[in-house]
């Protein structure tokens, strides 16, 4: 007979986490860009005092346990506060994703009955549009300061973020309730059909932001700086907002500026050791340190997600850098990183090149979160590194169900992801394709991931992106559109000599399209949608 273990059963909350940091690591700095430019900096104690601020202030707003409270906003001090402000009070933070479509956050913010909105200066014209079309939202508040507030026609009162905590008592106790209470909620992009709702519990928050923190995640400690650029209105920037104060790391959070030089003058200027980001922005970080023969002084890893990130660009940061890159995967419904991988010292003793090839496939699986992949039948692919399918995950911080979805997502209690992956026999995924995007050519798969990875190796290449076209003979052929670097060109015949030297010969495009620049959306990715709507006819 099984027996009960005899431990406090001690809920996992979010609160905890910011007074942890209080109490252990009151002195180390929080850096902030503000959004009209200049950086704040203060400590995690203060940061505390401004969430317990913010706790009173939300209460005093009449706004109650289980209420949604949105977020517009870059990563800065105030939105830290809100993370832990709104969801420690028992609230859920909504963070929505600037990006997306108008149509489509009054449809999140509707959908998600929210009653009061926080948001960035910089999205005062947006606000403007939407507001009228938000009822539920009664309370519009701008993260700023008295000075730097914008006049919002239609908006009245506009309340400041700072005026509103400043005369409030720093002193509140956070409520202790279930850690699977919701604490926070963040839709999918959606690029077909309405975004669809993730709700995090404090648990799965909690587990996964020290998950992110152990030695072969992103490593981080008190002896670290970190500076997330992925963003905190899109999957909790990672969780490195929790992480950070939970491991007692330096926080450095960029603002809006995330171009290559004020990213590194601000890692250069506060050391930064660790950051977080899409691939985008490396290549611009690198692009500019490149033109300007810079180095990093500080900087020793940094974590890659979002999108496939070159193995190009991996041996870039590696060898000439000695960067090393944490590539990683995970989506909206896995509430931060699912896989990440860092090399073996059985890696390690292989040659450079194949060590980037191995971190440029997605890593292993975080403890925590299992992973497999099914054929089309459901039934579970061997593991040999070319055998593929969709990924399918589980996992304590993997979404259970959409809010307010009418059916689980789950298949025999695992979500399906829409990625086609592979898995090795040390047990390391790569990610193909997702399944819209995958090319069936004469019946065989041709991964785009694969085939923009080695169009960014030529040097003149910025950007590449891969679509399906439909094709008489073979079903479908691959379409490449490439943007070359500012100031160079590359022809097609010499770029399809170089991919012949990197993939197999029926995988190589049946024609290049030279443009100036790629369609990115919200959350860093080529939006293929737009290239198959110009692009997407028939082959001939
Ligand atoms: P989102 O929910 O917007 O974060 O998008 C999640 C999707 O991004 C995943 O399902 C993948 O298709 C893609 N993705 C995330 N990380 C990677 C990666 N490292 N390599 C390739 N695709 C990725």
């Amino acid at each position: 007979m099984l027996q009960t273990g005899l431990m406090m059963n001690r809920p996992l909350l979010i609160s905890a986490v910011i007074e942890h940091a209080a109490a252990q690591y009151r002195d180390v700095e929080v850096v902030s860009r503000e959004t009209h430019g200049p950086l704040f900096r203060y400590t995690y104690a203060d940061c505390a005092k401004g969430a317990r601020k913010l706790a009173n202030a939300l209460a005093g707003l009449g706004l109650a346990p289980g209420d949604v409270v949105g977020s517009i906003a870059w990563n800065n001090h105030r939105h830290l506060e809100a993370y832990y402000g709104v969801s420690g009070s028992g609230m859920v933070i909504h963070t929505c994703n600037p990006r997306l479509h108008p149509q489509q956050l009054i449809y999140i913010i509707n959908h998600a009955g929210q009653k009061a909105m926080l948001f960035d200066a910089t999205f005062a014209p947006l606000i403007k549009g939407i507001a009228p079309h938000c009822p539920s939202v009664k309370h519009w508040i701008c993260l700023s300061d008295a000075a730097h507030m914008p006049a919002i026609e239609g908006i009245d009162p506009l309340i400041g973020y700072d005026a509103l905590t400043a005369p409030c008592s720093d002193d509140f106790t956070w409520p202790e309730f279930d850690e699977n209470t919701a604490a926070a909620l963040c839709y999918t992009s959606g690029t077909t059909g309405h975004p669809k709702g993730v709700l995090y519990s404090h648990r799965a928050i909690v587990l996964e932001a020290m998950a992110g923190c152990m030695p072969n995640v992103l490593a981080v400690s008190c002896r670290d700086t970190i500076l997330p650029v992925v963003p905190m209105f899109h999957i909790n920037a990672w969780c490195i907002p929790y992480g950070a104060p939970m491991s007692g790391a330096k926080l450095v959070l960029p603002g809006p500026r995330l171009d290559g030089e004020s990213l590194y003058t601000l890692m250069e200027d506060e050391k930064v050791t660790i950051s977080a980001g899409v691939p985008s922005i490396w290549q611009g970080l690198l692009a500019y340190v490149e033109q300007n023969q810079l180095r990093f002084s500080t900087m020793r890893r940094t974590g890659v997600g979002g999108s496939a990130m070159p193995q190009a660009l991996i041996a870039r940061f590696a060898d000439e850098y000695q960067v090393e890159v944490r590539h990683g995967w995970g989506m909206t419904e896995t509430t931060a990183v699912a896989t990440m991988g860092t090399l073996t010292p059985r890696d390690l003793a292989l040659p450079r090149e194949q060590q980037h090839a191995i971190v440029a496939r997605q890593g292993k699986s975080v403890f925590g979160v299992d992973i497999k992949v099914v054929d089309e039948a459901g039934a579970t692919v061997p593991r040999d590194g070319s055998t593929q399918g969709e990924l399918m995950v589980r996992g304590p911080w993997i979404v259970r169900d959409y809010f307010k979805g009418e059916r689980s997502p789950l298949q025999g209690g695992w979500f399906p992801t829409g990625d086609i992956a592979t898995i090795d026999a040390q047990g390391t995924m790569q990610i193909r394709d997702r399944t819209k995007d995958v090319i069936k050519s004469g019946g065989e798969w041709i991964s785009s991931i694969d085939l923009e990875s080695a169009a960014v190796a030529h040097p003149a290449v910025a950007m590449a992106a891969v679509i399906g076209v439909k094709h008489p003979k073979w079903d479908e052929r691959p379409l490449m559109f490439i943007a070359p670097k500012p100031g160079q060109t590359v022809d097609k015949e010499e770029l399809l000599a170089f991919l012949a030297d990197r993939v197999a010969k029926w995988w190589l495009p049946d024609d290049v399209v030279f443009v100036d620049s790629l369609p990115v959306g919200g959350t860093g990715k080529v939006q293929k949608e737009e290239l198959r709507k110009t692009h997407g006819g028939v082959f001939r």
